[in-house]
């Protein structure tokens, strides 16, 4: 190993770990459903994404496997050159009239979207408001921009009006944006859209709505966008396929034009392999699902409501969380991670999330309750959190 890099990684490593960021990962011993196995032991599963219990449906198994046998695992190209299959047409126009716009397009992933959708219409000449707590790949993909970004307070829509006034009266940029994720995901709060429109329109501000936990969740699952009736004024309705659908991959859902620009210069959509076959088959069914049965989106409202509310009678404090996303604040950092370790030996896997990912002394446990969970799994976890909570004079 070159000794720079051998120094370097030896050094870095180090600090974070010194610092308590160096990340361990546990590896999941089979699917990711309700319950899962880890170290050959099984535990209700509390951390995933997996909103409406997709990744393990029977219907998105199925076609993922008849779309396999039918083109291969691989797309073989990028999109431009042939790797645009009759699948990816499909889930493309599927995803547009979910949301309700004229076209779509997809990505490999959410975090590549954002960086590449962001970029290919930002530029160095432009302005970017981003809220404080958007997520990591969104800010990313702004500084891919090179576009002056200003950052704006979490949800504070008069700090948003006064920086979009300055930005857009001091004649320095072209086009200035608005950026925001749907739903927060540590906090599971609603971004503020009817306030954030009002503002948008009076300061002609492009708006981008990066919906990953909102899909599948609000507006009878199309998404924090339509649960406001804003469908045709937001320019930019990004997602993710990855969370509440289930699968992989990312998309940006709007005009006609906009969606045509950006599969001519969307950088991951022209230089990175498709999608396979297989995941566009799985989010197409998934997507029928939710367009035929509300109860997906419907069951997983009843168990994050029941869940919560259990949590919240034994003593926690669950924050002001609008949907599922069920943070447990215990304040110091690291006292959730203690009381992290100490459910998962229990038998309910939960993460602990602290500084830097959110303010200092808002440490928490994060839990995620889906569709795919029975009453007897979130009943046991309260249990648990009661024993815990005693033990650790928590509750
Ligand atoms: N945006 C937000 C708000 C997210 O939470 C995530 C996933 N962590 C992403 C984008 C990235 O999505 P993906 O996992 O599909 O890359």
């Amino acid at each position: 190993m070159s000794p720079n890099l051998e120094t370097f990684l030896n050094e870095g490593l180090e600090n974070l770990k010194e610092k308590g960021l160096y990340s361990t990962i546990d590896v999941v011993e089979g699917a990711n459903g309700p319950i899962i196995e880890i170290d050959g032991e099984k535990k209700i599963n509390l951390a995933s994404n997996n909103y409406l219990g997709f990744a393990t449906h029977p219907e998105l198994i199925q076609a993922a496997n008849e779309a396999t046998e039918k083109y291969g695992v691989g797309a073989g190209a990028v999109r431009t050159i042939n790797g645009t299959l009759d699948i990816h047409r499909e889930l493309e126009e599927k995803i547009a009239k979910f949301k309700g716009t004229e076209a779509a397009i997809a990505f490999q992933s959410g975090f590549n979207c954002n960086m590449g959708a962001i970029s290919a219409v930002m530029t160095k000449e432009d302005a970017i408001l981003s809220d404080a707590l958007n997520h990591a790949s969104i800010i990313d993909g702004c500084r891919l921009s090179g576009s002056k970004i200003i950052r704006v307070n979490h949800s504070d829509m008069e700090d948003l009006e006064k920086k979009a006034k300055e930005a857009v009266e001091s004649g320095l940029y072209k086009k200035v944006m608005y950026i925001t994720d749907g739903v927060f995901s540590m906090d599971g709060d609603v971004a503020k859209m009817p306030e954030i429109m009002e503002i948008a329109e009076k300061y002609g501000l492009i708006v981008y709505v990066d919906d990953a936990h909102g899909s599948g969740v609000l507006g009878k699952g199309a998404g924090t966008v339509k649960e406001f009736g804003l469908s045709d004024k937001v320019d930019f309705q990004m997602g993710t396929l990855s969370k509440a659908i289930g699968v992989v991959g990312g998309y940006v859902a709007g005009s006609q034009q906009l969606i045509d620009w950006l599969k001519s210069q969307a950088r991951p959509f022209l230089f990175s392999t498709s999608l396979t076959p297989g995941a566009s088959a799985a989010v197409i069914k998934a997507l029928e699902l939710m367009e035929n049965d509300p109860s997906y989106v419907d069951t997983l409202w009843e168990n994050a409501n029941y869940f919560k509310e259990k949590l919240q009678a034994i003593g926690y404090d669950i924050g002001k969380s609008e949907t599922p996303i069920t943070p447990v604040i215990l304040g110091d950092e690291k006292l959730a991670q203690e009381f992290a370790k100490r459910l998962i030996n229990e038998g309910v896997y939960v993460k602990p999330i602290v500084f830097p990912t959110v303010p200092l002394g808002t440490g928490r446990v994060r839990n995620m309750p889906t569709a795919a969970h029975t009453k007897e799994m979130l009943d046991e976890a309260v249990a648990i959190y009661e024993k815990v909570g005693k033990e650790m004079k928590i509750i």
